[in-house]
């Protein structure tokens, strides 16, 4: 070949090099780009550290004799806790709630303490919030848990839930040692509760207790797993596998809270663990994408678990009060 066009093909070959270069980094920030939006429309993190509860209500998983006869009082060790923190370590500039349970009681875990501390440094912006039935506080007596030393290590939201009681014979506020009438009361007519909201100061923080009294006839049906007579077909969209992160005691992301590892079928419903792969990869799997996207424009068709489900947020409840005020700090992917 001629030198000139030698010359002419290899500026052909590089110019096609450099265009296939071009795209390569384009569909990187693409791809980039689509996960930062994914992980910056999440606002609320759950990660279960034990799968046990003092309590076996008939609303709960916990409470249904399949699961509850096989559950062991096994906890996350601090290791693999560690793990799954550090791998969610995109959200560390974002404001997001964050709780430490998963179909269990988190105060049975004993180290649950540590892994509020750990969390709160992991994610110093998030709200740290503990769900809990409230059997194992007390302001007095020893072996429980005083308001105080849950506030001491970040915890800033405390929802106690109690079921089936009448507010007005219940001594859970003489067990926190804060008067009934320090609360405010609001009827919660579309989740059909009554709650007592407090809110008091703890070193220079605003901090928040709320009690819950709740009819276990009146909840959901945790996507099929708490069988009813009523048949349910469901309808609408469903916000949670876009906005929630649900991650069991053993690192399993899961579609959505109401799935248990235990319950028949769980595999289909559990995308990957965090111990082993990066929530990045686990988010944006083709599994994960077609459940998020199908749920979000309620297409149910091939999420059999949904199309029973009765369990219905367009906004969570883990925003309550300071978290909606401000707008969300942005996520690196
Ligand atoms: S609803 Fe809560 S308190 Fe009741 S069994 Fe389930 S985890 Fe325990
Ligand atoms: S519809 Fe129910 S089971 Fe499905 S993702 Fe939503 S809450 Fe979970």
């Amino acid at each position: 070949m001629a030198p000139l066009a030698e010359n002419l093909v290899k500026t052909q070959i590089k110019d096609k090099q450099d265009a296939v270069q071009q795209d390569i980094i384009h569909q990187e920030a693409g791809d980039q780009a689509h996960l930062a939006s994914v992980l910056n429309d999440v606002d609320c993190i759950e990660i279960g550290t034990t799968n046990v509860c003092n309590r076996k209500c008939v609303s709960c998983p916990v409470g249904t004799s399949e699961i509850a006869d096989k559950l062991t009082a096994t906890s996350v060790s601090e290791t693999h806790f560690n793990k799954i923190l550090t791998n969610l370590s995109a959200f560390a500039d974002k404001r997001f709630s964050l709780s430490l349970h998963e179909y269990n009681e988190p105060l049975k875990d004993k180290d649950i303490l540590n892994k509020y501390l750990m969390a709160g440094r992991a994610f110093p912006k998030a709200e740290l919030t503990l769900f809990t039935n409230g059997d194992l506080i007390h302001q007095t007596k020893k072996g429980f848990y005083a308001l105080e030393q849950l506030f001491g290590v970040g915890i800033r939201h405390i929802r106690i839930s109690i079921y089936d009681a009448n507010p007005e014979k219940s001594k859970v506020f003489e067990r926190l040692g804060i008067a009934k009438s320090a609360f405010n009361l609001y009827q919660n007519n579309i989740k059909k509760r009554t709650e007592f909201s407090h809110y008091r100061q703890f070193q220079g923080q605003e901090v928040l207790v709320r009690v819950l009294f709740l009819s276990t006839q009146k909840l959901s049906n945790r996507g099929g797993i708490i069988v009813t007579d009523k048949q349910q077909i469901r309808q609408g969209i469903c916000s949670l596998p876009r906005r929630t992160l649900s991650i069991d005691y053993k690192g399993n992301l899961k579609m959505c809270c109401n799935v248990h590892h235990m319950e028949e079928g769980a595999g289909t419903w559990m995308h990957g663990s965090l111990l082993e792969s990066k929530i990045g990869d686990l988010l944006m799997s083709d599994t994960y994408a077609k459940m998020r996207h199908q749920t979000s424009i309620g297409d149910y068709s091939s999420l059999a678990k949904c199309q029973v489900c009765d369990f219905y947020q367009k906004s969570s409840d883990r925003l309550v009060g300071r978290m909606v005020k401000t707008s969300s700090e942005k996520v690196s992917a």
